[in-house]
């Protein structure tokens, strides 16, 4: 089935703000400056929620995720780590299929396509990323996606029956003002459904500043389930599923990071590239501190 490739309009005017609010809270305005919990990290002392100290406009954002994040930076190569993905997607879409049977579906954040390539065959799916290398990649593989800043992309409202955010959440400089979006975008009754570490699990709280979800400015939002549930209930939405969700991962990633992500020297590079080819399998890990939400927007 062949979809027209361009059904979103980028909107050329910029009167769409998404400077971050930092020290300010987000959900509840209060102002965090004096509040730090690790170094450059926040927590608003009035709802919780947990923050980085970070200034990033939407130009220093595009640059993060330029090619490199994608191949070598954060990921090995993320094309090559497809198999394993869309394996843990797949069973994200088991689970979303209790709650919606079909119709619309809009993924923020579709990076090389690999959800929209499986959700396409449930949904009517279209994606945008910040990413031009990524959507050009998706788009070349039949998928319809569009670069661009989210916030500024022109949508209609009262479409979507959902709306995806996986392992998003965290990097955006305003996730209200995107979850806020997002909610207009629903149909009444439509879900929205999105990944991201809970900083409140019993990982986070002992690794400390050492957990491996913390690093700005990547990562700028840390949630758990109470401001993640107070986020969607500021825009309407009622969280109708929570778990924690276990992922599979590539054992050559794994070993990856461990070896060479921060630390490479051409020694480490050696020792990598020679028992790399031991570790071409995954390995489904759960340590209870990712949380895979799903809410429903409330009958108007
Ligand atoms: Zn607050």
């Amino acid at each position: 089935m062949s979809e027209p490739l361009s059904a979103l309009k980028t909107r050329t005017d910029h009167t769409v703000d998404i400077a971050p609010l930092a020290p300010r809270c987000i959900l509840c305005g209060t102002d965090a400056s004096n509040k730090t919990l690790y170094p450059g990290i926040l927590k608003c002392p009035s709802c919780g929620l947990v923050f980085a100290d970070a200034h990033v406009d939407s130009e220093t954002l595009r640059a993060l995720y330029q090619q490199s994040y994608f191949f070598g930076d954060e990921y090995l190569n993320y094309v090559e780590d497809k198999p394993f993905l869309q394996k843990n997607l797949s069973a994200r879409i088991q689970t979303l299929r209790k709650f919606s049977a079909g119709g619309m579906l809009f993924e923020i954040g579709c990076a090389y396509g690999f959800f929209l390539e499986l959700a396409r065959n449930y949904w009517k799916a279209v994606g945008c990323d910040i990413s031009p290398q990524a959507c050009s990649y998706a788009r070349e593989h039949g998928l319809n996606a569009t670069s661009g800043e989210f916030a500024a992309l022109e949508v209609q409202e009262n479409q979507y029956d959902v709306v995806a955010l996986w392992d998003t959440i965290e990097h955006l400089a305003r996730p209200d003002l995107y979850i806020e979006k997002a909610s207009r975008m629903l149909k009444s009754g439509g879900i929205i459904c999105a990944t991201t570490g809970d900083i409140g699990s019993l990982m986070a709280r002992m690794r400390g500043q050492r957990w491996r979800l913390i690093h700005p400015p990547t990562h700028l939002y840390y949630f758990d389930r109470n401001t993640i549930e107070r986020l969607f209930a500021k825009y309407g939405l009622e969280i109708v599923h929570f778990e924690h969700c276990g992922y599979s991962r590539s054992v050559q990633q794994i070993v990856y990071s461990l070896l060479l992500l921060n630390h490479e020297t051409p020694f480490r590079r050696k020792v990598y590239d020679l028992v790399k080819p031991l570790f071409g399998f995954s390995l489904y890990m759960n340590l209870f501190d990712i949380m895979f939400v799903i809410a429903r927007k409330k009958q108007e």
